[in-house]
């Protein structure tokens, strides 16, 4: 194994503060078996799954309940055995009303037999291991998904060369991704052998937190006859793991917006599911449960939790944070999505849980004393201080842009957020397509730091949308024509 001597980093981007409440991360705990567990149909940017199973069904753990065999997907588990109570739309994490099936679980866990593969994993061709990760659903990771002849991405094997395995975390409440290279280190380095297995040997590429001093050591022990794999530290400035800031920073790629790592030839993974891929071909255990991160002011005891997909994150909340009026976020407190309805469940996707107390003290003329006494990244007007703390919450009004420019400075993509708002704003869509729009990675850095509390990021994002939508049509119509 090499290890890269400099410290990688990238443009922008921010080293956050620590907030109250951040996980332990040295804490896992295995949260209780749910008594319902709502399953939606589509993992990731896959397509809707089409039901195996019927209203009234009796199901075990592990059992497969939704596949699709036409389009990008990757088949559906039940995560608890019982029964079949519902299959309808239900609400998911982002709002959108997804198709699910909803299980009563019988509480005993009993789980689907599979065939017992005799052969060890080093003994299987790269298609064999292809098929156990894509029917255990391991496939569904990553922007792009993970390429195998199974219709689990657009792209097939043969087209990638390199594999990146995240094992960084930069959002301040996500610890589970480190604590599973420490915690797992043998697993979770056959789990590395089975995905490169499986993508045709290609070259690996394992970034981690420069602080993490008790990894490099261990990881260059146990691979130190590798050649393939290359161990790259990295600065922990938030949004360094994400897939798109990762290529730039380990490999020079610039995405264009709109294509995914692995329209480039490169597959992102992270540290879960490196372990689902050792626990699919290595014991035979389907992608029902991971390790997220619970965290956030709410939380008694913020830590670890290994958790059945599917579980309502009500749950989750009135065992950690009862009584509590909460605002959760998952997937990070910048980048993740707001639950509104705490019904919707854990899903394979999710990395983390941010429960934070509700509030309704904003104090309104705030921004009268800006600078020197508002929590705020501002070193304009009148502050002497070189840098003020962020708070996350949302101070005074907005009001009008100051030019600072300190939105610019932080986007990780070099993207001038307060003019990709205003066409957005103005639907200005030709100068906003102009600007690179599609190339936000949506971390929501510009509406943070933002001293007059513009909404840049959401607009941007509508923006996004909308040039994406213009662009489908004009292609559609030079289809038509041609
Ligand atoms: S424009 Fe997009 S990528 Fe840049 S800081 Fe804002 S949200 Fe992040
Ligand atoms: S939009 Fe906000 S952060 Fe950007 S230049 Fe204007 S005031 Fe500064």
């Amino acid at each position: 194994m090499e290890q890269l001597k400099i410290k990688k980093s990238f443009r922008g981007g921010m080293k956050l503060p620590k907030f109250k409440g951040i996980p332990d991360a040295n804490i896992t705990d295995y949260f209780s078996l749910p008594a319902l567990v709502v399953i939606p149909l589509r993992r990731g940017t896959g397509a809707v799954n089409e039901p195996l199973v019927q209203v009234g069904d009796e199901v075990r753990t592990g059992q497969v309940i939704a596949c699709n065999n036409g389009e990008v997907a990757t088949p559906v588990h039940a995560s608890i055995s019982g029964k079949v109570v519902a299959i309808e739309k239900r609400l998911h994490p982002t709002q959108k009303p997804t198709l699910s099936v909803v299980i009563e679980g019988d509480g005993r866990d009993e789980w689907m037999k599979t065939a017992e593969e005799k052969r060890a994993w080093e003994d299987r061709t790269s298609e064999e291991i292809g098929k156990v990760l894509y029917e255990a659903g391991v496939t569904g990771g990553g922007k792009g998904g993970f390429p195998t002849a199974y219709r689990s991405s657009e792209v097939p094997p043969e087209q990638i060369h390199t594999l990146v395995i995240n094992a960084i975390e930069t959002d301040p409440y996500l610890v589970a991704n480190q604590q599973i290279v420490l915690d797992k280190q043998d697993e979770f380095l056959q789990g590395i052998r089975i995905l490169r297995r499986a993508l045709g040997d290609v070259v690996v590429l394992l970034g981690v937190d420069v602080k993490d001093q008790g990894l490099g050591k261990p990881l260059s022990e146990n691979a130190k006859d590798w050649p393939w794999l290359t161990l790259c530290p990295l600065r922990a400035k938030y949004p360094q793991g994400e897939e798109e800031i990762l290529l730039g920073t380990l490999l020079n790629i610039n995405l264009p917006g709109g294509k995914t790592p692995v329209d480039a030839g490169v597959v992102v993974q992270d540290a879960a599911q490196v372990l689902a891929a050792y626990e699919a071909v290595a014991l035979g255990k389907p992608f029902i449960e991971r390790t997220i991160s619970v965290g956030g002011d709410g939380v008694n005891s913020p830590r670890n939790l290994k958790v059945r997909v599917g579980t309502p994150i009500r749950a989750i909340a009135d065992e950690l944070a009862p009584n509590i009026p909460l605002r959760v976020a998952m997937n990070g407190l910048l980048k993740g999505v707001y639950v509104k309805n705490l019904e919707s469940p854990v899903l394979r996707e999710t990395a983390g849980l941010t429960l934070l107390t509700a509030y309704d003290d904003r104090t309104p003329f705030y921004f009268v004393r800006m600078g020197l006494n508002t929590f705020s990244y501002t070193r304009s007007f009148i502050s002497l201080l070189p840098e003020k703390p962020v708070e996350p919450r949302l101070r005074g009004e907005e009001r009008a842009c100051l030019s600072c420019g300190y939105c610019i400075d932080v986007c990780p993509v070099g993207l001038v957020p307060t003019y990709l708002a205003r066409y957005a704003e103005k639907k200005m869509w030709d100068e906003a397509q102009e600007l690179d729009i599609l190339a936000c990675i949506d971390c929501n850095l510009c509406s943070y730091v933002c001293p007059c509390k513009i909404s840049l990021a959401e607009q941007i994002k509508k923006g996004k949308r909308r040039v994406a939508k213009k662009l489908a049509k004009e292609e559609a119509a030079q289809a038509a024509v041609s």
